[in-house]
């Protein structure tokens, strides 16, 4: 079935204006073909972008090109910015695309305007297919209940910043967290509750964490977060920061007001030491903290740190 694409030009009156039958440029042969064809090789925006632009610019000079899609946070540039632009909003009948830009110094004639419409015609589809595709990878690396990151994309978080800190000689400090006597919550009120409580608790730690570190649901009531280019010491101060949050937490549920701590335990990596280790050594130290008393941060203790301990 033929579904009717809209490039729809904004702000830029000219092009509303323009009539089809006065086109003057010539297309090079075959470069819609290649264009399409160049514009299947990759599922990435931005690299999405820049084979359009490359194409495009043998047709028409183009200083830059900027996309946008602010609902789902996108702001792209690619080349310079310029005086002269035209904008363009891009639709299917089922998806809103976003918006581009295309600016360089020159004013753009009507006829190059309308060379810009019609090969963005052939961008719609790969386009749609690459925030699909984005759609697809958060889907699979997210924690649909507390929008975290998942257990998988926690491994691929791990190996990089593993690989990264053994490369540049950067501390690095995991953080397990555990939600204290959360099995009461779900008996007093619910489930669904006590899903409404993780998921306060998880943006709670997302927000007090900084933007560097990385949230992880790591099982039922538990969370770990990375902390990169972190020791200890750091870890610590960010560790009493979360807790502190999570127990200032009051969820509201009809005429309760709900309270919850958390138990917290930390640990630094140290070079060679196995990731198995490194995560065996946090749990240590918050088996510790439930121990102790719950509510509070417990530190790997130094000679429990030994490599392969
Ligand atoms: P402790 O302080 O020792 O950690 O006590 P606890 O009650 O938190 O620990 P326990 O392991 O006994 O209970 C964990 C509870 O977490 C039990 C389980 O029902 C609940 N839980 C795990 N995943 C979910 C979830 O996705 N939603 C809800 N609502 N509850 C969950
Ligand atoms: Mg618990
Ligand atoms: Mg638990």
């Amino acid at each position: 079935m033929q579904e009717s694409n809209q490039v729809t030009p904004l702000r830029n009156g000219t092009a509303n204006k323009r009539k089809l039958t006065r086109i003057a440029i010539q297309e090079e042969p075959d470069l819609r073909h290649k264009l399409v064809h160049a514009l299947q090789t990759t599922l990435d925006v931005q690299s999405l972008l820049d084979i359009f632009i490359k194409y495009l610019n043998r047709q028409l000079p183009i200083g830059g090109l900027s996309y946008r899609h602010p609902s789902r946070g996108i702001h792209l540039s690619l080349g310079q910015d310029n005086r002269h632009h035209c904008d363009y909003r891009l639709i299917t009948p089922r998806d809103n695309l976003g918006e581009i830009r295309f600016n360089r110094a020159k004013r753009f004639s009507e006829a190059e305007m309308a060379r810009i419409e019609s090969l963005l015609g052939t961008l719609i589809y790969p386009l749609r297919n690459c925030l699909q595709y984005q759609d697809a990878l958060k889907a699979a690396l997210h924690d649909a209940l507390t929008g975290t990151g998942n257990r998988v994309a926690m491994d691929n978080a791990m190996r990089r910043e593993l690989q990264l800190a053994n490369r540049n000689e950067q501390p690095l400090a995991l953080m397990m967290l555990d939600l204290d006597h959360f099995k009461q919550i779900n008996d007093t009120y619910g489930h669904a509750v006590g899903d409404e409580v993780l998921h306060e608790v998880a943006q709670t730690v997302m927000q007090v964490a900084r933007a560097t570190d990385m949230t992880f649901r790591y099982g039922g009531e538990e969370f770990a977060v990375v902390l990169n280019n972190t020791d200890l010491r750091g870890a610590e101060i960010i560790a009493e920061r979360v807790r502190t949050a999570i127990s200032e937490l009051e969820i509201q549920q009809g005429n309760h007001t709900l309270q919850v701590t958390a138990s917290i335990g930390i640990c630094q990596w140290k070079p060679e030491m196995h990731v198995k280790t490194f995560f065996e050594q946090a749990d240590k130290a918050l088996y510790l903290a439930k121990q102790q008393g719950r509510n509070r941060v417990v530190s790997q203790s130094p000679e429990s740190a030994a490599v392969g301990a």
